[in-house]
């Protein structure tokens, strides 16, 4: 056995291959026997299209077994995968062509599987080095040009392996897959964890709020972003009783509001488990399966992560090192340098502190700090504060151009209310430099698929606020 990914991922599928992988509610269930021959099929079907070791596969198609199918395809004959979301635009898509140049494009995956059963099934798994490309993941950046992270065998299984660990995963688990998996949350981080386990998946092509409901009775573990969990809350359906069979719900890709996780809680008697990761390194910290899991905090570092604050001061930006960060941004080496330090730790652009006790508190991205009157104000310190204010479901804080300050401190919030009664009442608890001049009330802040607030577009479209 080489360090391929793909035989990591098999040598762990369930001894009895009759057993499903897939659960998809309402078709036929699909076996880990099934499935490792659709596998085998589609990767005779890349063979056939001349695809080498090291070559790109690119997929752009909406979610569905077949795409996983040929994910783990291109493992097998040692290509790097490259998910798009299918969401982009022929324009956005002409980019990642052109900067990765796959050998393959597949825009629909189930004629590709139709044209590869025919074919048949290729058994042969390439050998790999832990230090060979797996995949590219091109980060979802909303300024400048996205950049390709370059994650290996080896990174990805120390990271999958770390997590079926840290979750306590088991053949008995079921895990309630609703995530896209264009995204190393729903692609990495569930599937792996499934399949490290033998465990079926619940599989839904798309979070849908009754579709989850219903297939929690049948599931042991769910993984969510922040928005899965706020629409759940939003279901009377969320109960005691809809979850009783659950172990874990996991939670990621954004900050999780501390008023979810309690009310999660509360509905359900259910703390959610946060952790925090990035494309450039999968999963980085977690709260623990066994103790305690504070609100607020994404928790300590997994085993073999070595991760520090930046700049000396108590809050900085995080630093990390490990054996599942990424081998640098695809074709861009001077990009690469400058995000790593002398010593070898990526620069996260991430800020946050470590407690006392290690755990790590994020307070926001680098590039959302806002310097108002040459004084440093962190978005998350003030977001805290309103996410408590009757009426405010979240809030969003940024800076922007102010002629005498040079940035002022401008809080977007969805929900309802009164915006000088607002500012009084922030003022009473923050310094008038961090307190909102402005509060904007929206109906919906704009968010991406994983759930992010889009800070950069908000700070375009209240830019001239106090022009
Ligand atoms: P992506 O590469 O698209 O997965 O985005 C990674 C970024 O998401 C990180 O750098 C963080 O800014 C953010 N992120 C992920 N998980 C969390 C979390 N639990 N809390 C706060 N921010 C998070």
């Amino acid at each position: 056995m080489s360090d391929n990914l793909y035989d990591l991922l098999a040598s762990r599928f369930p001894a009895d291959r009759t057993r499903h992988a897939f659960r998809p509610p309402g078709a036929p269930a699909v076996s880990y026997g099934e499935f490792e021959g659709l596998t085998a099929r589609a990767a005779a079907a890349l063979r056939a299209r001349s695809v080498q070791p090291g070559d790109r596969v690119a997929l752009q198609v909406e979610k569905s077994i077949e795409a996983v199918v040929i994910y783990l395809a291109t493992l097998r004959v040692g290509a790097v995968f490259l998910p798009l979301n299918a969401a982009y635009t022929a324009a956005e898509v002409a980019y990642f062509l052109e900067d990765a140049e796959p050998a393959v494009f597949v825009q629909d995956a189930q004629a590709f599987l139709r044209e590869a059963a025919d074919l048949p099934p290729d058994l042969q798994v390439e050998p790999r080095a832990a230090d060979d490309l797996a995949a590219i993941i091109y980060t979802s950046g909303t300024t400048g040009r996205s950049k390709g992270a370059m994650l290996t065998h080896g990174a990805l299984a120390a990271n999958a392996l770390a997590l079926h660990e840290a979750w306590g995963f088991s053949p008995d688990d079921v895990l309630l897959h609703a995530l896209p998996i264009f995204h190393v949350h729903g692609l990495f981080v569930a599937l792996h964890c499934a399949f490290l386990s033998g465990c079926p998946m619940v599989w839904l092509n798309r979070f849908d709020e009754a579709a989850v409901l219903a297939g929690l009775s049948g599931s042991t573990v769910m993984m969510g972003v922040p928005t899965f969990y706020t629409r759940l809350l939003a279901q009377p359906g969320l109960t005691r009783e809809a979850t009783a069979h659950m172990r874990l719900f996991v939670s990621g890709s954004a900050p999780l509001l501390e008023s979810a996780f309690e009310a999660f809680e509360g509905r359900t008697g259910h703390r959610i488990l946060e952790r925090y990761g990035m494309s450039e390194a999968v999963i980085i910290t977690t709260n623990p399966l066994a103790g305690e899991r504070k609100p607020g905090s994404v928790g300590f570092p997994l085993p073999g992560v070595d991760l520090r604050i930046g700049g000396g001061e108590e809050t900085g930006v995080i630093e990390i090192r490990g054996p599942s960060v990424f081998s640098g941004y695809w074709r861009m080496p001077e990009k690469t340098a400058e995000e790593f330090t002398a010593d070898g730790f990526f620069i996260t652009g991430d800020v946050g502190r470590l407690d006392p006790d290690g755990r790590l508190w994020i307070s926001g991205r680098a590039k959302d700090l806002i310097i108002s009157g040459g004084y440093n104000v962190y978005p998350k310190e003030v977001e805290v504060l309103l996410d408590e204010e009757p009426g405010v479901r979240a809030s969003a804080v940024i800076g922007v151009p102010h002629p005498d300050f040079g940035e002022g401190v401008v809080a977007v919030v969805e929900g309802q209310g009164d915006e000088a009664a607002m500012i009084a009442a922030l003022r009473s608890r923050l310094a008038g430099y961090k307190t909102p001049k402005r509060v904007v009330f929206v109906d919906a802040l704009p968010r991406n698929a994983m759930g992010k607030i889009q800070k950069a577009l908000l700070r375009q479209t209240y830019g001239d606020l106090f022009r």
